[in-house]
């Protein structure tokens, strides 16, 4: 059993949060405690926070291959999408630009949004399908743009399905129109490249408790040049583009966080994917009516996620918890909520299907024996689940 083993239950949704890295929390210690300036302040105890706070926006520059003065830093992953999202459509407006272009696998942190963007704002707002397999293709967007298109949001890695989308070539269609691309990737910095030059993209969100790193901070890459409207004003802090003290010791721990699971990506992935896929093989080949969600190969290597037909996901969630094995349903949905995932609705599930999903997400410190104890645990599950 790993260290993430608690009260016999054995931890499979690393994709809702992780722990924090014991190596990040020692990086962070002193920023708690003695180290404890404001990093606006001029004396020394400031000029040392200031200092570990330049130092972490280097290493998080550094592994998005950016400038320095292109991170903002956040509370978490919601905060960058709000700011992303918001920030660049008012900027926009005031250039005759009031379209935005989303679609159906985003996060709720993006969809809501933009909703609010429409009903509240004035904005038209596009929903790019999504394809069999759960992904944004570059035609689905250029089907949806327009000349007032102001932003278009596409995420890295969908949290709900793994799915990951071609950004680079969306960005690429984007680039050559003069459209700003964000990208939410807050599942995706855990796992993959995220150079925001080979991706092609404008604005990106981090979100550090994806990543070992502290939950309640997060940092927005916005390309030099970007419009962007501050949505919280106050200080100067973060070159005016987001006011307010800056947490300094989450700020420090994220910027390890980050380095660290971009250093250790290649023994990360060779672990998880290895497991992740036994796990499918298992899945599949033993329990009937089953499906993978999401696309096949081109999947975060964590992430496996089923729909199971005529199956109660909610009771199976329950059923899993009480067995000791803490998964997800994938969606956002609490349980109780009789709608199936609008995620899996736009990937062209029936009802019966969309309602019996089950995501598992793996970590680092998951075994091979934590993986084989809850491939053999589902198959009678999922048969109690089925009504
Ligand atoms: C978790 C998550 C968010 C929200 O990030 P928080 O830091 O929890 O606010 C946004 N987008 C995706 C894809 C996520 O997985």
């Amino acid at each position: 059993m790993s260290i993430h083993t608690q009260l016999n239950t054995i931890y499979f949704d690393y994709a809702a949060t992780t722990p924090l890295d014991a190596r990040v929390l020692t990086a962070m210690q002193p920023y708690f405690l003695h180290e404890f300036g404001n990093s606006s302040s001029v004396h020394g105890y400031g000029q040392r926070a200031e200092a570990a706070l330049e130092n972490a926006r280097e290493m998080i520059a550094t592994a998005l291959n950016a400038r320095a003065d292109e991170i903002i830093f956040t509370s978490g992953g919601s905060e960058s999408d709000n700011l992303a999202l918001r920030g660049t459509a008012f900027a926009r407006r005031k250039l005759g630009y009031t379209h935005i272009i989303v679609n159906h696998g985003e996060h709720h942190a993006v969809s809501h949004t933009a909703q609010q963007l429409a009903d509240e704002f004035g904005f038209e707002v596009s929903y790019a399908p999504l394809n069999r397999d759960g992904q944004v293709t570059p035609e689905a967007v250029a089907a949806c743009l327009r000349p007032n298109t102001a932003l278009v949001s596409v995420m890295y890695a969908n949290n709900e399905i793994g799915s990951i989308n071609p950004i680079a070539e969306i960005g690429a269609l984007c680039r050559a129109r003069g459209i700003p691309l964000h990208t939410d990737a807050v599942q995706a910095a855990a796992w993959l490249p995220i150079d925001v030059n080979a991706l092609n993209v404008d604005l990106l969100s981090l979100g550090a408790h994806k990543f070992y790193g502290p939950k309640g901070v997060g940092a927005l890459y916005v390309r030099k040049g970007t419009p962007l409207l501050p949505m919280q004003t106050g200080g100067s802090q973060e070159r005016g583009r987001r006011a307010g003290t800056h947490n300094i010791p989450y700020i420090v721990g994220m910027a390890h966080a980050l380095h660290y699971a971009q250093a250790e990506r290649a023994a990360r992935t060779a672990h998880v994917i290895a497991l992740r896929n036994d796990l499918i093989g298992s899945v599949l080949e033993t329990i009937p009516n089953a499906q993978l969600s999401g696309h096949p190969q081109e999947r975060l290597p964590n992430h496996a996620s089923f729909v199971f037909e005529n199956a109660d996901g909610n009771f199976l969630l329950a059923l899993l918890d009480t067995a000791g094995f803490a998964c997800s349903s994938g969606s956002a949905c609490k349980t109780g909520s009789p709608e199936p995932s609008e995620v899996l609705t736009a990937l062209g599930l029936p009802r019966a299907w969309a309602l019996g999903s089950l995501r598992v997400t793996l970590g680092t410190a998951s075994t091979p024996a934590e993986v084989r104890a809850l491939a053999a645990a589902l198959p009678n599950l999922v048969q109690k689940a089925r009504r």
